[in-house]
């Protein structure tokens, strides 16, 4: 039996619009430039062409442009709400499946379970819980898609005192696999695929069409302060914060931010409690143990909010162009060493080094399975296209030398154009080689791109 795909012409694809709900342009099409272009937050121009783009409007839609790509041999990419900094969704050939529509949001708010499609934002979650007096550890961004977020872990708000990652926080999603068929999965149904949602990251063998999530109670009390030191304290704090071992209700980061002498490490706490009392404990038990004079207060106990998080981390990207990378380290202050060294020479000031104290999450079984108890990510911003290169060598050098003193790395703040080929670095070993293992069994056809940008 000859197995080979069937070659594609313009009348196959004009007829398999005619069973979406949504609509599909080919590389030909005069919409198409504006598509591509839309499909990406960030403003670098990807040059990376899918054949053709699908926005699904149904689940059905998914269903169809599988079987479509797979009856053809074209590759499938997915797209959520297009906030990988590295666009990698955007792959040559192929068919990309933009899922942004698809933002139905079902709260169960006696079970506290919210039903959750992939196109939907951590602003839109969190309005859609807080009347319910519910919350979930969203993004910081409140424009950033849930689906990718989730799917690579998520580093979410409260995240330390609510499971760690978010992603320990589904309790099952339904998906699409290869062969077209929807699978609804958990600890229980298929908990190979519910093992590879929870952190797996882009280029899983299944596209996700529904998160159920475990959700919280909303806190009463959420409150900021902040402080600042001169960037040669950075390793200074670092070990400060580690000695004073933060509780987990107390989300602690610190930006290194321009000031008029140069460079400042900007702290900045959260604290999420029931009452305004329980949350200046919060942050005392933080201030109390930093060595006197090692910050200067700027701000305590300020009233907070999501809203108010979204803005704030939104009020951090001022250009249009950003690659970002990170690692994940226990050696905190060896890190604020390399990036005290580093900064000075950043091509753009508007670069943002951030660092968030992690601590020691215990970690689930899960796909997600990078440790450190620093996170460490910076956001290379500019605006102009000849500086491109600049920043791209000046976020490799810098991450080159950090990878030194690494113990791993969060896969969605990874810079995967740069560094596809090390991957693995984002998971444990035998975590990484079950992902592999796993995609290659459910997909052995290659009908979804791999993760790594270059490879099918
Ligand atoms: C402004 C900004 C703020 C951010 N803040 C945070 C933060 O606070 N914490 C944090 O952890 N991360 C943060 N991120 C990173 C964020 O988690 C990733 O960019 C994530 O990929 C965004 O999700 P998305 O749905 O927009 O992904 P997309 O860019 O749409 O997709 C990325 C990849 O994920 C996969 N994917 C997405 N949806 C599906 C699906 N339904 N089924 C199968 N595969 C899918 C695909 O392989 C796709 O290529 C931030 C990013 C930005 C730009």
């Amino acid at each position: 039996m000859d197995l080979r795909p069937d070659p594609i012409d313009a009348d196959d694809f004009r007829v398999f619009p005619r069973h979406l709900d949504g609509k599909a342009r080919s590389r030909h099409h005069a919409e198409y430039a504006g598509w591509h272009r839309d499909a990406c937050w960030n403003g670098r121009r990807f040059e990376r062409f899918p054949e053709y783009i699908v926005r699904a409007q149904s689940i059905a839609d998914v269903g169809h442009s599988i079987d479509f790509a797979r009856r053809h041999g074209l590759s499938v990419s997915v797209r959520g709400r297009g906030h990988s900094y590295a666009g990698c969704f955007l792959r040559d050939n192929g068919l990309l499946l933009d899922l942004s529509a698809l933002d139905r949001i079902d709260v169960d708010p006696a079970a506290r379970i919210a039903a959750v499609q992939p196109g939907v934002s951590a602003r839109q979650l969190a309005q859609a819980l807080a009347p319910h007096g519910l919350a979930f550890p969203t993004g910081h961004g409140g424009d950033v898609g849930l689906s990718g977020f989730l799917l690579g872990g998520g580093l979410g708000i409260n995240f330390r005192a609510w499971g760690g990652m978010s992603a320990f926080n589904l309790r099952a999603l339904d998906l699409i696999g290869a062969d077209g068929e929807l699978l609804h999965a958990d600890a229980e149904h298929h908990p190979q695929l519910f093992w590879a949602a929870r952190g797996g990251g882009p280029g899983l063998g299944f596209v996700a069409v529904k998160f159920y999530l475990d959700c919280q109670p909303l806190p009463a009390c959420i409150t900021g302060s902040s402080a600042h030191t001169g960037l040669d304290r950075l390793g200074a704090l670092l070990q400060a914060v580690e000695r004073a071992d933060p509780p987990p209700a107390l989300q602690v980061m610190i930006a290194v931010v321009p000031d008029d002498d140069g460079l400042q490490a900007a702290l900045s706490t959260l604290a999420f409690a029931d009452t305004a009392q329980q949350a200046q404990a919060l942050h005392a038990a933080l201030f109390s143990r930093l060595p006197a004079g090692l910050v200067e207060p700027l701000a305590r106990d300020q009233p907070s909010s999501f809203e108010a998080i979204y803005r704030q981390s939104e009020a951090m990207l001022v250009s249009r162009r950003y690659r970002c990378d990170n690692v994940l380290t226990d050696r905190g202050a060896d890190a604020a060493r390399i990036l005290a060294a580093h900064l000075p020479l950043r091509p753009s000031p508007a670069s943002v080094p951030l660092l968030i104290w992690r601590g020691e999450p215990r970690l689930p079984d899960a796909a997600f399975s990078a440790r450190g108890r620093w996170f460490v990510s910076t956001y290379a911003q500019w605006d102009a296209e000849r500086d491109d290169e600049a920043n791209r060598r000046w976020l490799k050098a810098l991450y080159d030398e950090l990878a030194g003193v690494a113990s791993g790395a969060y896969i969605n703040e990874f810079d995967l154009e740069e560094r596809s080929a090390q991957v693995e670095r984002c998971f444990a070993p035998a975590n990484w080689a079950r992902l592999r293992e796993l995609r290659h069994r459910c997909d052995p056809d290659g009908v979804f791109h791999d993760v790594r940008i270059g490879r099918r």
